[in-house]
């Protein structure tokens, strides 16, 4: 297998980066790790990832696993059907997203049970509002990203091939990963971090052996997934944070490599499925703060996926390559959570920003306060099942049956 140089760290600073930081920049944490003047100016141009040629390792290793959706052409050839990227590989090229590769004719991946960020959240980080709150999120990550985002928060194991972070992997197959999260008292496994679409397979099978188990899953994605292997997750997944980081296919080539179309579809096909899901949206400045973009992104969301979906603008802090831009404004934040509320989307929350008021959730119908959150702590919850207690209207999400179960002191970091 290749050797490729990283700057070294140890595995506790990894694990730690890794785990603090989630993926596509759902918090203001930093990593810490390889910090550097990597930045350089946004070039405009597309910046949609590219195959490797000829880059697969000599051999398969114990972590490989038969890709679950793809198809064989002529000339040893395949096509990966997981998301729009759909790679065409020849014999021993390496995938867009770096962690499968065709080896002999064949697609597998190469991160089958070998995650390499392992840690248990707090699920208002993911951020998830709408669902058991205040409850664990057994959450695991391996290598790979379809996306090439100039802002990533864990570029470090986003954009590494699976061989450059062997050093802090560890082996956790689907069965030893359900029991580590039952351990951990967690009532959900979070897929996250990096893009959990390019470990579909492990994902998969984890997720399905969790359902058998009584454990929820839940996605944490940039939404890049073709429609035939999502509806498969959708049978397994109880819920999902959803990132729709800008309004204009031009943003999404030059910001973060990808097409806004994929995306809209991906919350069209959860929608009609019924799965719970949040968008986040991250204001970048200079990219995505336009007045215009976030009224027809409300419009478009409205008109296809209707007001109850919980959306989440979140500060954006200097990172990786955009490390020169400033952080985004609270005013426009608190400018953007009031314009999305005037055009009819029902819970609108503030990221990144401690003790704002678009931290808390509002009943939309009597605009009583409902859940004050506190970092990660929660001193006031006035929902009764999933009802608002003082006026009796239906609040969208996966609630606990009875408050004390939101309330009640727990484990978790304050
Ligand atoms: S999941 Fe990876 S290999 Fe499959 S199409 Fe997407 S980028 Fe390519």
């Amino acid at each position: 297998m290749k050797k490729i140089s990283m700057k070294k760290i140890s595995r506790r600073q990894f694990i730690h980066g890794g785990a603090a930081c989630i993926a596509a920049a759902l918090t203001s944490q930093s990593i810490g790790i390889f910090e550097g003047n990597l930045c350089q100016a946004a070039t405009g141009e597309d910046i949609r990832g590219r195959i490797f040629k000829g880059d697969a390792p000599p051999q398969l290793w114990k972590w490989s696993c038969e890709g679950f959706r793809y198809k064989k052409l002529s000339g040893g050839k395949v096509v990966c059907g997981i998301c729009p990227n759909r790679c065409r590989l020849s014999p021993g090229d390496r995938s867009v997203c770096r962690s499968r590769v065709n080896m002999d004719g064949k697609l597998y991946s190469l991160t089958y049970g070998n995650p390499c960020a392992v840690h248990t959240d707090p699920i208002e980080k993911k951020p998830l509002f709408h669902f058991k709150p205040r409850t664990k999120a057994f959450s695991l990550a391996t290598t790979g990203c379809n996306f090439r985002c100039l802002n990533c928060q864990n570029w470090e194991i986003s954009q590494a091939k699976p061989h450059e972070v062997a050093a802090y992997t560890r082996e956790l197959f689907p069965a030893e990963a359900i029991a580590a999260a039952q351990k951990s008292r967690a009532q959900s496994i979070a897929y996250t971090y990096s893009e959990p679409v390019t470990f579909f397979e492990y994902m998969l099978d984890t997720a399905r052996l969790a359902r058998d188990n009584g454990v929820y899953n839940l996605l944490i994605s940039n939404a890049y997934i073709n429609r035939t292997p999502l509806l498969e997750l959708c049978k397994v997944l109880d819920g999902a944070t959803l990132n729709l980081k800008s309004f204009d296919d031009r943003i999404y080539r030059k910001l973060n490599g990808g097409r806004l179309n994929p995306v809209l579809n991906t919350f069209k096909t959860l929608h009609d499925q019924n799965v719970h899901f949040e968008l986040i949206n991250l204001v970048v400045p200079g990219y995505t703060d336009k007045e215009d973009m976030i009224k027809a992104m409300c419009h478009w969301i409205l008109e296809n996926i209707g007001p109850d979906y919980p959306l989440h603008f979140l500060r954006f802090f200097p990172r990786y390559k955009l490390d020169r831009l400033p952080p985004t404004p609270v005013s426009t934040l608190t400018r953007y959570r009031e314009l999305a509320i005037q055009q009819g989307i029902h819970y609108v929350y503030v990221g990144n920003v401690a003790r704002h008021e678009g931290n808390n959730t509002y009943c939309h119908n009597c605009r009583q306060l409902l859940i004050e959150r506190r970092g990660y702590m929660i001193p006031t919850y006035n929902l009764q099942k999933s009802h608002c207690r003082f006026c009796q209207t239906k609040i969208p999400g996966v609630w606990p049956a009875s408050p004390e179960a939101a309330l009640k002191p727990s484990e978790l970091p304050s």
